[in-house]
């Protein structure tokens, strides 16, 4: 049985504070992306926030799902369809996934010619459809830290966000604010009334120049890599795309007649009386489990009407395809 909750759990803490990032502000919140360059899949960041640019209508144009920076920064373009494989400079493997995913997505449009692949944009990629990245580490009680600071210090040195903010519902004393590196934000926020204060504004990071990545940590020394500025703009286009194509509603909901959704599309448990984390409370293991089927729920439907993500657009590919018949 899951104990209960005394104090909010993490899971709770952070889509509580997508749904409010959702509803105070532009920022499209994203839970659990990769975050690390040299190290794939060694920092997760709790919340990537991503800022519209001036250019984000004409991403929502193109597909409501993530686009491949492989096939972003390919050199297939717009006009000539060009044969595949000559347009990547990578391992085929990793083209021909980024092509099917590119044309499943309908950024790419395919032809063929002589039993050969040939493919070009649907439509210019538009570069300036995010302004910045914001990265939200979730530390609802700093008397359990864990490993906090050494999260903010390689977010702080790689620099692939615009800004790093820790989010907490404790109180920040004068200590706390001492030891987090003077360059994160820190946002004060009770997931119970959606209340936010910014205890410290963030300092904007140097995305654009060679970021350090602590990769291995031992007692007497730290390995670092150095990243690129080139690599970090594709690991922030990576980012930004995973995010407009994820969101932060990815969670299963459990089969259990205690289940619901709240109007914000958090899962809640009718017998708890709170919102649930489904990995890791629902079950079998539960001893209120009542096994029925996941309660209805719209989640890209909810998205689209709380922000301007569209889930289902009219699509570039089909629109650009009628046009080329008569051409
Ligand atoms: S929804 Fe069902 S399985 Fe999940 S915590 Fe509530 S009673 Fe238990």
């Amino acid at each position: 049985m899951p104990a209960p909750v005394t104090s909010p759990s993490e899971f709770a803490f952070e889509l509580a504070l997508c749904a409010h990032l959702e509803e105070t502000t532009d920022l499209l919140p994203a839970r659990q992306l990769g975050a690390s360059v040299a190290s794939p899949g060694s920092r997760i960041i709790d919340v990537c926030a991503v800022a519209p640019g001036p250019e984000f209508d004409e991403r929502t144009h193109i597909t409501p799902r993530t686009i491949p920076a492989a096939a972003i920064e390919s050199d297939v373009g717009v006009g000539h369809a060009v044969f595949w494989r000559d347009a990547f400079d990578c391992h085929p493997a990793r083209a021909r996934r980024a092509t099917d995913r590119a044309v499943d997505v309908g950024f790419f449009e395919t032809e063929r010619r002589r039993g050969r692949e040939y493919v070009r944009q649907a439509t210019r990629y538009p570069d300036a459809w995010f302004s910045r990245l914001v990265g939200i580490e979730n530390k609802p009680d700093l008397g359990e830290p864990g490993d906090l600071l050494r999260q903010l210090r390689l977010d702080v040195s790689l620099s692939l966000f615009d800004e790093v903010v820790l989010a907490t519902e404790s109180y920040v004393t004068g200590a706390h604010l001492n030891r987090i590196p003077d360059v994160v934000g820190i946002w004060r926020f009770d997931p119970e009334t959606g209340e936010r204060d910014v205890v410290r504004e963030a300092t904007p990071l140097a995305t654009d120049a060679t970021g350090v990545e602590p990769v291995d940590y031992d007692s007497l020394h730290t390995d670092v890599a150095f990243v690129t500025a080139a690599e970090k703009r594709t690991a922030r286009l990576k980012l930004a795309e995973r995010a407009y194509g994820k969101g932060w509603r990815r969670y299963d909901l459990p089969g259990c007649g205690h289940a619901g959704v709240d109007s914000d599309g958090r899962p809640v448990c009718g017998h708890f009386g709170r919102v649930v984390d489904p990995g890791s409370e629902c079950g079998p293991d539960c001893a209120a489990f009542d096994p029925a089927d996941a309660p209805e729920f719209d989640r890209e439907n909810l998205r689209d009407t709380r922000t301007d993500w569209v889930a289902d657009p009219s699509g570039v590919a089909r629109r650009q395809s009628g046009l080329d018949r008569f051409s």
